[in-house]
């Protein structure tokens, strides 16, 4: 049989072993709405507040200041209109980087058809805002601030901790989308700073369509949806009691192995790196290493596109990803790596390697072995089509 390697943990992961018999456990012995009173309800109940506790445990917050909604999209929704929404009175300037995903761009898009106004601060060639633009940028009816904790198309680092500092010292809220960092960094939320935070189960070995936002007592903020009073009247809708108690469990575990797993994904991602770019004639990394989760790799392959790198990868059995977003048919060059500076010849010949827990020593070998030869071979079919070589 073909070898299948998955090399797209940031797109999403498998559901991790002791994640899917915990929710497949509520499912057999909890499956009642955990809103009803009668005992099939409190069973549901309590273990849907045993998961928040849980949950709350590995990031540090108390259980009361976690919503669980239905995905790492709606607790940004939820956490940047939910805030507009709430203070609206008090300002409407939003501030966000031009790098964030597009549940935070869009939701931002949106709201400046509604009144308010958005700054997107650009980034450096390692995809890290500058901390003096956001100071000059902060206004007196600056309300919020929106910046990821990593990126996830390169990996890249915010400066969180000194965001949160900065947006305190001048009375913003500040929101962190934590959707690509959880489970691949030590993630407090006191250590972090700041007043909310999302997650999305899938990314860490959860099960799928499953979310959380961490809200910081006291932070004002209204529903996006209107329905029932679950989850203190923030996010109506029956409540995913499995999803949930998969999503606390995979991120415990997950919490639990840090320690072993990411320094053997900094290896192996390395090993790869260094591999293709010594082997591989213009090779271009997009990011720095030192600034970056352990686990993703963004690379640009001059003169050979993204697209038909993946296709000729899976081929091979190998799943990755491009930075690019296939839009009304055309590919769009990423607007991430856009914002760094790359140029878009460049960005459009990029390819996203994300590892995971499961990723051997000879996936990446495997890799190693047959992606030179692609590039070869793509480079030559495109060079006789169009010349795209970067100099
Ligand atoms: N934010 C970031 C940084 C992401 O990478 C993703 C998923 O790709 C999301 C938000 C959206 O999460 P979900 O797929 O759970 O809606």
């Amino acid at each position: 049989m073909r070898r299948r390697i998955y090399l797209d943990s940031a797109a999403t992961t498998p559901i991790r072993e002791e994640a899917l018999q915990a929710t497949v456990g509520a499912y057999r012995n909890a499956f009642g709405n955990s809103s009803s009173v009668h005992l099939f309800g409190q069973e549901a109940h309590r273990l849907l507040e045993e998961s928040r506790e849980e949950f709350a445990a590995c990031i540090g917050a108390r259980p009361e200041e976690v919503v669980f909604t239905g995905s790492g999209t709606e607790s940004d929704n939820l956490a940047i209109r939910g805030v507009a929404l709430a203070v609206r009175e008090v300002g409407r300037h939003i501030i966000t980087s031009q790098t964030e995903h597009h549940a935070v761009l869009h939701c931002c898009q949106e709201l400046e058809k509604e009144g308010f106004r958005v700054t997107y601060l650009p980034v450096d060639g390692r995809g890290l805002v500058d901390l003096e633009a956001l100071r000059e940028n902060i206004e007196a009816d600056t309300v919020l601030i929106s910046v990821m904790t990593a990126n996830n198309e390169t990996g890249a680092l915010q400066p969180v901790r000194e965001i949160a500092r900065i947006a305190r010292e001048r009375g913003v809220l500040f929101h962190t989308d934590a959707v690509q960092a959880a489970g691949k960094m030590p993630l407090h939320v006191d250590d972090l700073g700041a007043d909310l935070v999302s997650f999305s189960a899938h990314k860490f070995y959860g099960p799928k369509g499953v979310g959380a936002l961490f809200i910081r007592k006291g932070t004002p903020i209204r529903p996006i949806m209107q329905g029932g009073h679950h989850e203190k009247g923030l996010r109506p809708g029956t409540v995913n009691v499995p999803g949930i108690v998969g999503m606390a469990r995979a991120l415990s575990t997950t919490v639990e192995e840090m320690e072993e797993v990411l320094p053997r994904l900094r290896q192996l991602r390395d090993e790869l790196a260094e591999a293709l770019m010594e082997e591989v004639p213009g090779v271009h990394r997009n990011g720095d290493p030192e600034t970056s989760l352990p686990h993703i790799l963004n690379l640009s392959f001059e003169g050979a596109d993204g697209e038909s790198l993946l296709l000729a990868l899976d081929m091979e059995g190998v799943a990755v990803s491009t930075g690019s977003a296939c839009t009304s048919g055309s590919v769009e060059p990423s607007h991430v790596l856009l914002a760094m500076g790359v140029p878009p010849r460049l960005a459009q010949c990029s390819l996203r390697f994300s590892l995971g827990r499961y990723t051997t020593e000879e996936d990446i070998q495997h890799v190693i072995r047959v992606l030179p030869g692609i590039v070869e071979r793509i480079r030559r079919i495109s060079g006789r089509r169009r010349p795209v070589l970067v100099t």
